[in-house]
């Protein structure tokens, strides 16, 4: 079991306005959640769909910093973000569509930020783990994983959860392993059960998309839980938590320091 306390990382798919960052970071802030999330560069699927708001984003997650003082973790999309995105991200997140993006992976390397690696879409364990080993070649050892779902013949959920491979990780290697019950699931009422499942299977912490207003979020609202449904999700971790010998990263403290 791991020794780490357990962080949960919290926000809104994508960033799209000061007024919904504001509203979710001060409900994190007292909540204590361990950082914040939120996408400036989306991979959507459908380029139709909202892209996020690119660099204009930068002023509005300076001024949320400033004002609550929280870490934040983003996504790089590609290669030329990394120096801009570094200004105002704690931690460099890789979705699932870039896991097999090399080029990506060596330039991360090279960076002092932590680098959130998450599962390709049908990547075996070994896959991703060869992917994580071009990042720590690079010079950067701050990687951490999250399992995020993978594809399979199953319908009624958007990805096939695979709390299997927690403690098959854990096993392995020493990095964080985290969970993201959001888009393991795409089902909101699945979020809470697996997120405590993921606790229980090992797990050193939580990717969790939230949004005041689900309905009207621009990316993922299906999979979003509210700020009441955070707050529960906050509630029954820690209870759950001390009874497998674990405790909830203390607020204010940047999850990855523990690294
Ligand atoms: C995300 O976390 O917002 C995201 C796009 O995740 P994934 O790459 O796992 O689809
Ligand atoms: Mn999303």
């Amino acid at each position: 079991m791991s020794s780490l306390p357990f962080c949960v990382i919290a926000g809104p798919c994508s960033i799209e306005s000061y007024e919904v960052l504001t509203q979710v970071a001060r409900t994190i802030q007292d909540l204590g959640v361990t950082a914040l999330r939120g996408g400036i560069y989306k991979m959507r699927t459908n380029p139709e769909s909202f892209q996020g708001l690119g660099e204009s984003a930068y002023s509005i997650v300076a001024q949320v910093k400033q004002e609550l003082g929280l870490s934040l973790v983003s996504e790089v999309t590609d290669v030329r973000q990394i120096k801009g995105l570094s200004e105002v991200a704690d931690v460099l997140q890789v979705g699932t569509r870039n896991m097999y993006n090399y080029e990506l992976l060596k330039e991360l390397g090279k960076q002092e930020k932590p680098v959130l690696l998450k599962r390709g879409l049908s990547a075996y364990l070994e896959e991703w783990l060869q992917a994580a080993n071009y990042v720590i070649q690079g010079g950067n050892s701050r990687v951490m994983l999250c399992e995020r779902g993978i594809r399979t013949f199953e319908r009624e959920t958007r990805n096939t959860l695979d709390l299997a491979a927690v403690p098959i990780l854990k096993s392995k290697v020493n990095y964080p392993i985290l969970v993201d019950p959001s888009h393991g699931t795409g089902r909101k009422d699945l979020v809470l059960p697996m997120a405590l499942a993921a606790a229980a299977a090992g797990a050193d912490g939580l990717l969790i998309e939230v949004h005041p207003n689900p309905e009207k979020a621009l990316s993922d609202g299906a999979q979003a839980l509210d700020l009441f449904e955070l707050e529960d999700l906050m509630k029954r971790l820690r209870t759950l938590l001390p009874a497998l010998g674990r405790r909830l990263s203390d607020p204010g403290i940047p999850f990855f320091s523990s690294l």
